[in-house]
């Protein structure tokens, strides 16, 4: 493991910031979380886009050109000596005096990369449980803000019930998972939530949507209800770091589908591999 923090390559645990940097104390920032695989950055062009459009969203102005995350990214591969990795990114307001007004400084840019967190075989092979929880976010969920603390809240609140995720519930829709999205299958075709402020754009949702395409299965950008989740053919969630992950279970033991990993879930899952090889 090993970090970068603005020009310098530093190890994990070495105190790196100063107590006033806005990250820490307003979470003033936003962040990408990009998968390696066999040395290779996973989309990332698609993690860089995302990342420009969240700064911008918060009116944070980032200078650095794709070239320069490029290198950072690729030097942070090749220090770490490891073929598959997690790279954490995040830009930050800066450090100045406390104060809520935007400072005056230059942002932070600070990167960890750690070996790929274990994805759960057991539960990729047999399905995970989710736990439903009121999505008491914000009204710009499409931002990757350091902003947490409510996915936090109902994700422990999940593993407090043994489930791998909440599934955060808005006006009656389901909206995404506190850090996933969600899908389910019914009659053949795919459905999620739209692209609103209301979800982040997930790059494995692109990455889904793609293969549905190529795999001349539909997929529908549509709400669904706790209710239409409950009684669907097949769930599942996706992240960059669970990839496809079968839904098979409610908190309260309700079976989805079979209770098993439905059959387009596989297949989605399967082709994801296969495009990470
Ligand atoms: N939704 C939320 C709230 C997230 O935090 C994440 C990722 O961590 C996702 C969806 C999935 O996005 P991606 O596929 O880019 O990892």
């Amino acid at each position: 493991s090993i970090a970068y923090l603005n020009g310098v390559f530093l190890a994990l645990d070495e105190p790196a910031l100063p107590i006033e940097e806005r990250g820490h104390q307003f979470g003033d920032g936003v962040y990408e979380v990009i998968r390696i695989y066999g040395g290779k950055p996973f989309m990332l062009d698609e993690h860089l886009d995302r990342l420009y459009r969240s700064a911008e969203a918060i009116r944070l102005q980032l200078d650095s050109d794709r070239a320069f995350f490029q290198t950072i990214i690729h030097q942070l591969i090749d220090r770490s000596g490891l073929a598959d990795l997690d790279i954490y990114l995040q830009v930050t307001r800066g450090i100045a005096p406390r104060n809520h007004t935007f400072p005056n400084c230059p942002v932070s840019i600070s990167m960890t990369a750690k070996p790929s967190r274990a994805t759960p075989v057991e539960l990729k092979e047999n399905g995970a449980a989710v736990w439903m929880h009121p999505d008491e976010r914000w009204l710009n969920c499409h931002i990757k803000s350091l902003n947490l603390l409510p996915n936090i809240l109902a994700k422990q609140v999940a593993a407090d019930n043994d489930c791998l995720e909440a599934v955060l519930v808005r006006d009656g829709y389901v909206t995404e998972g506190s850090s996933s999205n969600i899908y389910i299958v019914e009659k053949g075709a795919i459905r999620t939530a739209p692209l609103t402020n209301q979800i982040l754009a997930g790059i494995t949702r692109i990455a889904v949507k793609r293969i549905a395409q190529e795999l001349d299965i539909p997929f529908h950008e549509q709400p669904f209800t706790p209710e239409e989740l409950r009684n669907a053919d097949e769930a599942f969630l996706t992240s960059t770091t669970l990839e496809v992950m079968p839904v098979v279970r409610y908190h309260d033991d309700t079976v989805i589908g079979s209770g098993k990993p439905g059959t387009i879930t596989q297949a989605l899952s399967e082709r994801l591999s296969a495009l990470t090889l």
